[in-house]
């Protein structure tokens, strides 16, 4: 499958090899897609590189930190200048301090709060402003969500709140840019394994409450989030905008 054959995709938020970002990568390579990519840390840049090396396959790699608008124009300005146009978004970053991922949310801090918003949340306004102006012919943006920003899920609190913030943003930004046939999406993943889910307290146990609750019986992996967001970039989802999708092996229909 060619799906994504002449697209310029663009992911953002790429730590390592298992982050759902690079599952996205993948995929997005597989399907035809010509790989972008942004970091914050050069922790992280290194890590792309060393990815890219070992699949063989070239990419764009700019640096760019969301909380500074600066390095988000320089960002698009650089990839603008190496690419042209692009035609998709993936944005796959979030972040808070890991003493808001655990006991009562009650507890969250005015700094904490902002925090999270701003790298999980606000960044993907930031972004879909940049991005806008390399999609000269339409395009598709993806953000990461999870169940927590619907439901009050034990630990995950601030970060649910930025979760239903994205969410929200996915649906006013899909108002204001599809006259442009720019589209805004949003995949509501189940629990993977990465290094932001590490500052979850209890992560296991929701990889377990899957396993048992799940109508699938076990736990999603970042090629299946892949494969959904490949969909949302491609022309097989022309008609779509404004949406969560569950990838989560059907967790969320799930009563008690
Ligand atoms: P990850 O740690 O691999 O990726 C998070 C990325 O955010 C990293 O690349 C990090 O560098 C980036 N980031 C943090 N602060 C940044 C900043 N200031 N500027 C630019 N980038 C910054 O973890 P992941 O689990 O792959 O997370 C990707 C997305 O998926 C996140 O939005 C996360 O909330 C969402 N998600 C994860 C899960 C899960 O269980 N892992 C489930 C649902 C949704």
């Amino acid at each position: 499958m060619t799906i994504l054959a002449g697209k310029t995709i663009l992911i953002m938020g790429v730590a390592n090899k298992r982050s759902i970002g690079w599952g996205v990568a993948m995929r997005a390579a597989q399907f035809g897609a010509k790989l972008a990519f942004t970091y914050n840390s050069d922790r992280a840049g290194e890590q792309i590189h060393k990815l890219l090396a070992e699949e063989d396959i070239t990419a764009t790699v700019v640096h760019c930190n969301v909380t500074d608008d600066n390095s988000i124009d320089a960002a698009f300005a650089q990839l603008g200048s190496e690419l042209g146009n692009i035609d998709g978004v993936v944005h796959s970053i979030a972040h808070a301090n890991v003493e808001d991922l655990q006991g009562e949310y009650v507890a969250t801090s005015r700094e904490g709060y902002l925090l999270a918003q701003n790298i999980s949340a606000y960044s993907l306004v930031a972004s879909a402003r940049a991005a806008r102006t390399l999609m000269q012919h339409g395009g598709s943006i993806v953000t990461m969500s999870y169940l927590g920003g619907e439901r009050a899920v034990d630990n995950y609190n601030v970060m649910g709140v930025a979760k239903a913030a994205l969410e929200s943003s996915v649906r006013y930004l899909a108002k204001d840019l599809g006259k442009e046939q720019i589209r805004v999406n949003a995949i509501s993943a189940g629990p993977i394994r990465t290094l932001a889910a590490k500052g979850v307290r209890g992560f296991n146990d929701v990889l377990h409450a899957m396993e048992e609750k799940a109508p699938l019986k076990r736990n999603v992996d970042a090629k299946e989030v892949g494969d959904v967001t490949a969909f949302l970039l491609s022309d097989l989802s022309s008609g779509m905008t404004g949406e969560v999708l569950h990838v989560d092996g059907g967790y969320h229909i799930i009563g008690l």
